[in-house]
């Protein structure tokens, strides 16, 4: 087996207890190396963009699911709409109503999650939770028709610090818990929590993550941050 293969089957041994999905994030990775893993049965590939994602879309197996999971600029989202599995960083209002069209253009329906800020750094993008308890009362949330939000993403604070990155996955469980106990149409289900990466995966699934994103543990560690 290549050690890319075994990487992933010692973490899904790992989660094996956990009804989680593992996503390989693949980003600056070339295409063989991603084939390593596909070719030992891994599915699901997480990149952060969306050039990136298009074109290893294109040459690579179209049984692949591909999430898109770094910051989307707006005017980039028909080049992925047609075949993106899921779209875990959908970070504003603006953003959801142009996946809403360009789904709409295309009829297709795209799953998407919102980004929830629960970091501390500044830096990360996503909503805060008024923010998203608004948007969840928002009429043109409410009767979209090309979107399915069927979860919540977040990213820990970027720290050594256990007890920081558990109170965050926490709080974050909280307010997924809170949003899928109301009474939403059937476009809005909470079912997926995508949090976890390779440092805090383990904290992230006791703390109720369905997805992990795992690039480093996987790949090895990338050349640019
Ligand atoms: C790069 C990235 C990951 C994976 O990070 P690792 O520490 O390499 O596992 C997860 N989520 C997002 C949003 C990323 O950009």
């Amino acid at each position: 087996m290549s050690e890319i293969a075994n990487n992933i089957s010692s973490i899904l041994e790992k989660i094996n207890d956990y009804a989680a999905t593992l996503i390989a994030v693949s980003k600056t990775k070339p295409n063989d190396h991603i084939l390593e893993a596909y070719n030992g049965g891994q599915v699901d590939f997480g990149e952060n963009k969306v050039q990136e994602l298009v074109s290893k879309s294109e040459s690579l197996p179209s049984d692949i699911r591909w999430h898109m999971i770094g910051h989307l600029q707006r005017n980039k989202v028909k080049q992925i709409a047609p075949f993106v599995h899921l779209i875990h960083s959908v970070d504003s209002e603006r953003l959801l109503m142009t996946v809403e069209n360009e789904g709409k253009k295309i009829n297709r329906k795209i799953n998407c999650l919102l980004q929830v800020h629960i970091a501390s750094e500044s830096t990360k993008f996503g909503f805060d939770e008024p923010e998203l308890l608004n948007l969840m009362e928002d009429q043109k949330i409410l009767s979209l028709q090309n979107v399915s939000i069927v979860g919540l993403m977040g990213m820990a604070t970027f720290t050594d610090n256990k007890e920081i990155i558990k109170n965050e996955f926490t709080g974050l469980k909280a307010l997924f818990d809170q949003i899928a106990s109301r009474n939403t149409p059937p476009h809005i289900e909470m079912k997926e929590l995508s949090m976890g990466m390779s440092g805090d995966y383990i904290d992230a699934l006791n703390c109720g993550s369905t997805m992990i994103r795992v690039g480093s543990s996987i790949f090895g560690s990338r050349n640019y941050a």
